[in-house]
């Protein structure tokens, strides 16, 4: 069967036409007919394979709280028939995990299991409640296509709304039965002769999936600095990302070391509880005005009667949002707009010359996250604030010393130094084809094709990977498009009876030479011609390849990404009747022969 025969003929933007993820599911509606009709024919599924142990057991009773089924009592997988605990195995329930599961559910498939290894699920929404945490990207935007949700309070939701919204998407689709909390995967490993892969959590116990999809998110890590003499510190210090709200910081001298896109939401929020502000800058973020502002009773009337309304408002923003990318990634002079804009800005709040020249960037817009904000300028000439420029030289007990030489003593630090740059493998061992291990393969920074699979990977898909982030647009733009081109490779796996696909080395490498060559005319590229300083950033690698941005327009990557195309990968088959004692053939090499093409014009 033909698996771009079931394409979606009348493709839009999922943000024009949130039912996308529908018509998609038709595709995979189609795949299921097949799978329903010779089971034995499409080999062992979960469901006539391992029923105790991936489907709840007749005695499993739901978490009273999570209404989650306790899978803890799985006894570890150690059969050898190829069996697996689980068709697919998602990582991660954050919003990519959610919508991967969403989108499974609507294919009418039931086969998979989202493993998180948190108790609840919302990913960076569950972790990051610190005063003031929002989205900079307008709810409508910032929220599934296909759940759409007319009462957004304002147009920028704070932490507490984005979470509840994740969790009444989660209860109207049920998810709570399909995800298995406090299960943190340490390592996955693909069994070569099993086709399968294994999956290790904490505590060492086991199982396995034919497909995981990694959506283990790419700000989960907090980083914080290594700065000399900070664990002899003797007061609460703590990350943003794990805010702990127990610690009362009423009158207290608080240092907080960092200004972007966190610091810049809380320092507002805490400067007028806190006895003196000490805010250690680096780089002085691009800062523009934010204009939150409650949305109106009538527009969320309107919003709820008239759904069209609302999603012309989300297509709106889109392309809004859109047209910034033309600054980012062709034209970075275009950008002289916006840093004028944010320099009046500034100016228009902060008098004191030195305090503006402080906060003044010098580099080309975009080269960072540019940030939004009604408050922080103004916050940043309050009379207990004082921004600190020069280097942190040490950490004392009590105080803190910069290299101009004086200390000044602090009674609690915040790190808002941001996340650990995108690495499934920074807290998971993945080994793939041939022992191979994803860190050892991306030791000169990640990299992938279009941001889903890796090459030497098979069956193994990921969610926000390499290269799909974005400065400029929703996030879940991404994160949906992604998830329906994984859907079409798995209806291709089952329809064609296929044990592996695996995108061809020769692909990946070539589209991201080609990727890699779009970023010279970029913002993050930027010498120093176009603005003062060139641009450096946690985007960029040490090794200097750029793996965190998509180099483009995201209308671009939804374009490229609408249709999977089954030349750009290496399927696999094996005879599912094997003579008894024979081994299973090795894996063809990498360099085999592309099968032909079978895009429908
Ligand atoms: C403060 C903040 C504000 C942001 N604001 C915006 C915004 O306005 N617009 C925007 O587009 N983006 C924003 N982002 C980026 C944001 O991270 C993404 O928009 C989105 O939430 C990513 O979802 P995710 O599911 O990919 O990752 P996450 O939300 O990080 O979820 C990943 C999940 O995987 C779990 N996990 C990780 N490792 C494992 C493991 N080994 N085993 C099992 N589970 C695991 C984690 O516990 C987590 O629940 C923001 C990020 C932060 C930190």
């Amino acid at each position: 069967m033909d698996w771009h025969r079931h394409r979606n003929r009348r493709c839009f933007p999922p943000l024009i036409r949130p039912g996308k993820i529908v018509k998609l599911c038709k595709v995979s509606g189609h795949y299921f007919r097949i799978l329903e009709l010779p089971a034995a024919a499409v080999g062992p599924s979960i469901n006539d394979t391992m029923p105790t142990q991936t489907q709840p057991s007749s005695d499993a009773k739901p978490d009273v709280v999570t209404g989650a089924v306790d899978r803890h009592r799985q006894t570890e997988h150690t059969s050898g028939d190829g069996s697996v605990d689980t068709e697919i195995a998602i990582l991660g329930a954050g919003f990519a995990g959610m919508c991967m599961a969403i989108g499974l559910l609507k294919a009418g498939r039931t086969d998979f299991v989202i493993y998180e290894k948190a108790d609840s699920l919302g990913g960076t929404w569950r972790d990051n409640t610190y005063p003031g945490c929002a989205c900079d990207v307008p709810s409508q935007l910032y929220s599934y296509s296909f759940a759409q949700h007319a009462g957004w309070s304002r147009t920028f939701a704070t932490q507490p709304e984005i979470l509840a919204y994740m969790k009444q998407v989660a209860q109207q689709h049920k998810l709570d039965a399909k995800i298995e909390l406090n299960a943190q995967v340490t390592a996955i490993q693909w069994d070569q002769s099993q086709r399968l892969w294994r999956l290790t959590f904490h505590g060492g116990r086991c199982v396995t999936a034919r497909v995981v999809v990694s959506g283990v998110g790419g700000l989960h890590l907090p980083k914080t600095p290594a700065l000399p003499g900070l664990e002899s510190f003797a007061g609460p210090a703590f990350h943003s990302a794990r805010w702990r709200h127990e610690v009362d910081l009423t009158g207290k001298t608080v240092a907080v070391i960092g200004t972007g896109a966190s610091a810049i939401q809380f320092i507002p929020e805490i400067a007028g509880t806190v006895g003196t502000l000490h805010v250690f800058q680096r780089t002085p973020p691009w800062v523009l005005p934010r204009n939150d502002r409650p949305t109106s009773r009538l527009a969320r009337w309107a919003f709820a009667r008239v759904p069209l309304l609302q999603r012309l408002w989300r297509a709106v923003q889109y392309w809004n949002a859109e047209s910034i990318a033309l600054g980012f990634t062709l034209k970075p002079k275009l950008m002289g707009r916006g840093q004028k804009r944010s320099a009046t800005f500034l100016k228009s709040i902060v008098k004191d010359p030195v305090l503006h020249d402080k906060l003044m960037p010098m580099y080309t817009m975009g080269c960072k996250r540019v940030l939004i904000s009604d408050d922080f300028y103004a916050t940043m000439t309050r009379e207990n604030v004082n921004l600190i420029t020069d280097r942190i030289a040490e950490v004392r007990p009590h105080s803190i010393l910069t290299a101009d030489g004086i200390e000044r003593p602090v009674d609690v630090i915040i790190h808002a130094t941001g996340f650990q740059p995108f690495h499934p493998a920074a807290d998971m061992q993945i080994s793939g084809r041939d022992n191979r291990t994803l860190a050892a393969d991306w030791h000169d920074g990640p990299e992938a094709f279009y941001g889903v699979a890796v090459a030497g990977y098979p069956n193994y898909f990921m969610l926000m990977g390499p290269n799909s982030g974005l400065g400029h647009n929703s996030i879940l733009f991404m994160i949906e498009t992604q998830v329906q081109y994984i859907l079409q490779c798995l209806a291709w796996l089952a329809t064609d009876r296929l044990d592996t696909i695996e995108v061809r080395q020769d692909v990946q490498r070539a589209f991201n030479d080609s990727l890699q060559k779009k970023f010279d005319k970029s913002v993050w590229k930027s010498d120093g011609s176009v603005y003062r300083l060139p641009c450096t950033s946690w985007y960029v690698h040490a090794s200097g390849k750029h793996t965190a941005l998509w180099p483009s327009f995201s209308a671009t990557y939804w374009l490229a990404m609408r249709r999977a195309d089954s030349s750009h990968y290496l399927p696999r088959q094996l005879p599912k009747e094997l003579p008894s004692g024979k081994k299973l053939p090795s894996e063809a090499p990498l360099t085999s022969p592309a099968p032909p093409a079978r895009r429908v014009a």
